[in-house]
């Protein structure tokens, strides 16, 4: 089977990294540090099966113009994409699917939306309706802040026009946990359960990022409550899609909250989470190529199988990040760590240096990944490995698992 990738950061390295054990790779546009990257727009691929990677082009309907080329796709169609490009419907379906989530408003107008805002109770919680890079979500202590990014975004100023609809949610507070599953339309299996790490820097500091780590599996989350959050939230929603006509063929990621009430969906992303998915597709044991075939032809036919080893990623991103990343940095000491034992290390951000190597290229660079029998063991090989690269101004979190690992 020929599988074409489409993305190029650590996710899409990470996808192509599992799917070639069985699988003949290419990815597009990929990047400087991914084998197989190829400039063919995907259009033009030839392939067996399409893996599409990043939101933006499952929301622009990328899926649905190779499906009516004829081609076997794993992502959603843009009316499935909905789920993550419109917040305020995303919330309409959770209701009529009968989800439990935070109480909402979604508004166009300031006045109601302030008003509504007023009624409620610390934490403030607003979003922008559309797609923002993870950046679209305030939530504050302060009622004063929150009037203000409403104004700030309904006007256009802070997110264009993904922030011309608001959603106003409920507070909520609990730890959060995300469950991928695969879904082929009809049916979703759960995939191994991960936790990110969202904020810059350690001890949950620092701005809010694409995310800077993520292990897996998560202690916390046994076979029980991953049952629950299939019962009651993914498959009422699969199900809830399948009545407006939505076949929905990709991975739904639910980002849920465990609050003092019990489970709440915060939201759905409609693709593999980045970096979460660098640590769960190689813990991987069954093959993610057949799976992902399956799913996208509408008939899941086996239960992912995961090793009991651990696996942690450590994201080292370059200087200046998420703010106004530095790039252009020659990176140093990626071979030495990627030929440690138990190191695995995916190219995110990265381009070509002239003369040979690379270079920083985007905000998160590299995926530094370690896998080990413990916690504790797949953290410090990350980190080992972590030690042995460097470029100038190079960041990365110091306390990724530390805690579930102590
Ligand atoms: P979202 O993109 O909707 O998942 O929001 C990003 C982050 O904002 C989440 O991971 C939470 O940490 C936080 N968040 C979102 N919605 C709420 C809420 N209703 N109450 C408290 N925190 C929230």
């Amino acid at each position: 089977m020929k599988v074409c990738v489409v993305g190029s950061g650590g996710r899409e390295h990470a996808l192509a990294h599992v799917l070639a054990r069985s699988a003949e790779v290419v990815v597009t546009p990929g990047n400087a540090g991914i084998p197989g990257s190829v400039p063919t727009p995907p259009e033009e691929v030839d392939a067996d099966l399409f893996v599409i990677g990043p939101e933006a082009p499952l929301v622009d309907g990328l899926a649905d113009r190779l499906r009516a080329a004829g081609r076997l796709v794993f992502g959603p169609g843009a009316d499935g994409a909905r789920l993550e490009g419109s917040k305020a419907w995303m919330k309409e379906l959770l209701v009529e699917a009968g989800v439990p989530t935070a109480r909402h408003g979604s508004f166009t107008r300031a006045e109601d939306a302030l008003e509504y805002l007023d009624s409620m109770v610390p934490p403030f919680v607003v979003k922008t309706d559309g797609l923002a890079a993870g950046k679209g979500v305030l939530v504050t202590e302060s009622l004063t802040e929150a009037h203000n990014a409403v104004g700030d975004y309904l006007s256009g100023q802070a997110f264009g026009e993904a922030g011309r609809t608001v959603v106003i949610e409920e507070g909520l507070t609990g730890p959060e946990l995300s469950v991928l599953a695969v879904c082929d339309g009809q049916r979703a299996v759960p995939l191994a359960p991960a936790q990110d790490f969202k904020r810059l820097s350690d001890g949950d500091e620092g701005p809010n990022t694409g995310g800077m780590g993520a292990y897996s599996p998560v202690p916390v989350v046994d076979d029980a409550l991953l049952a629950e959050v299939m019962d009651r939230f993914v498959d009422p929603t699969l199900a809830a899609l399948r009545r407006r006509g939505i076949d929905y063929r990709g991975v739904l990621y639910a980002g849920l909250m465990l609050t003092p009430d019990g489970p709440r969906m915060l939201e759905y992303n409609v693709r593999f989470g980045d970096p979460e998915c660098q640590v769960v597709v190689p813990r991987m044991t069954s093959d993610l190529a057949v799976l992902l075939a399956q799913a996208a032809s509408g008939a899941i036919a086996s239960t992912p199988t995961f090793t009991e080893d651990h696996m942690v990623t450590v994201v080292c991103a370059s200087e200046g990040y998420p703010s106004s990343p530095r790039t252009g940095d020659r990176i140093e000491g990626i071979d030495e760590a990627a030929s440690l034992p138990g190191v695995t290390v995916f190219c995110a951000g990265v381009g070509g240096a002239d003369g040979g190597g690379l270079v920083t290229a985007g905000g998160r660079v590299l995926d530094v990944c370690g896998t080990g029998p413990t916690l504790a063991e797949a953290r410090s090989r990350a980190y080992e490995a972590v030690s042995r690269i460097s470029w100038p101004g190079m960041q990365h979190r110091g306390d990724i698992a530390e805690a579930a690992a102590s």
